[in-house]
């Protein structure tokens, strides 16, 4: 998951028949479609993946799901020696500790708020004759105490703050979410709402770093399992504005990120499919969380995207399922 190592926008309210003060990206149709690839029409045309008319917001079948599902469980196959402590959230935090997670520092551009109607009848009745004239209804939409999930171990570091001092061997939590983040495209491996598992270590820096290439060597070796062409390279996280370049280049520099790339939606610019993320003690200052030496504890975290995996699969092993290599069903498919 990406973390703010450096430094409001709303939901869309499209509806059927109204226009909105949304910008035209909010709907698919509006896209540029020119040199667009053709996965993403493949996958609509084989019924994995079901449009709903906006850039990035997809239905899935249980075809994909299967996948998904059987992905996860071999994750959790992969993570069974790490004693984690299972913990889900819904797919959306406490605003107060979002905006303590510095996150509009870092990824403004990425983050979705929950926005309600707050007003009177009088206010409502204004919002329909609105809806009514296709006008910008949204005036009454205030912004709520809830935030989409950026990323599924957010919501991890409150919670674990609040348990004091850590153990001297630290903590894993494996975490799995649905994640928002506002970056409509056209290509299906970029979703604004996909699922996201992680492992998250907190710990020492020594913890962490060692969990980290434990995991690098580990989920490598998974997608060779799976029969996945795959590199793995140094990344940043796609901070905002003028600020966030050099936030980028200090990420890279400390080589706090690595991804797994799988060509999927290019053979020439493929797919981050897995990061593995060292944050120092960034979420440790944030969290005020201590390791048993009292110190500001360190985190990182190994983020499996689940839909990238799964249409992955679909790319480089076809749509039917039933014609996948028989190694790669049995792995995801035999619970041994
Ligand atoms: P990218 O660089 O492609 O924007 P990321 O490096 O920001 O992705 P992370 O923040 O590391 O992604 O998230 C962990 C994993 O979540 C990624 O490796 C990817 O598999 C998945 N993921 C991230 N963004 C998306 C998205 N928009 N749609 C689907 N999956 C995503
Ligand atoms: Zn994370």
């Amino acid at each position: 998951m990406n973390s703010p190592t450096a430094q409001a926008s709303a939901l869309p309210h499209s509806t059927s028949r109204a226009a909105t003060s949304q910008p035209d990206p909010w709907r698919e149709a509006s896209l540029d479609r020119s040199g667009v690839n053709t996965l993403r029409d493949q996958l609509v045309a084989a019924g994995l993946l079901i449009p709903t008319g906006v850039a990035g917001l997809f239905g899935r079948s249980q075809q994909l799901e299967r996948v998904i599902d059987a992905l996860d469980a071999l994750i959790t196959r992969l993570g069974a020696d790490q004693q984690a402590e299972v913990l889900r959230f819904p797919p959306a935090i406490n605003r107060a500790d979002f905006e303590r997670s510095e996150y509009m520092k870092a990824f403004p551009q990425l983050a979705g708020t929950v926005h309600s109607f707050c007003g009177g009848e009088h206010e409502q009745q204004r919002v329909l004759q609105c809806l009514d004239r296709a006008e910008d209804w949204t005036e009454y939409q205030k912004p709520t105490y809830v935030v989409m999930t950026p990323a599924a171990c957010y919501p991890v570091y409150p919670v674990v703050a609040t348990r004091g001092p850590l153990p001297p061997e630290g903590r894993v939590v494996d975490v799995l979410s649905w994640c928002f983040r506002h970056e409509p495209s056209l290509d299906p491996t970029r979703m604004q709402l996909f699922r996201m598992r992680e492992f998250v270590r907190i710990g020492t820096a020594a913890q962490v770093l060692a969990f980290r290439s434990e995991w690098i060597t580990r989920a490598k070796a998974l997608i060779e399992s799976l029969l996945l062409p795959n590199t793995l390279d140094l990344a940043n996280d796609p901070f905002f504005g003028r600020g966030g370049r050099i936030a980028a280049r200090s990420q890279r520099e400390q080589s706090l990120k690595f991804e797994l790339l799988i060509p999927v939606e290019s053979e020439e610019k493929p797919t981050a499919c897995l990061s593995f993320n060292y944050h120092s003690d960034h979420f440790g200052q944030l969290w005020s969380i201590q390791d048993s030496d009292l110190r500001v504890a360190h985190t990182g975290c190994v983020g499996f995207g689940l839909e990238r995996m799964a249409i992955a699969l679909f790319k480089h092993h076809g749509f039917d399922v039933g014609q996948w290599p028989v190694s790669v069903r049995e792995t995801l498919w035999s619970s041994a």
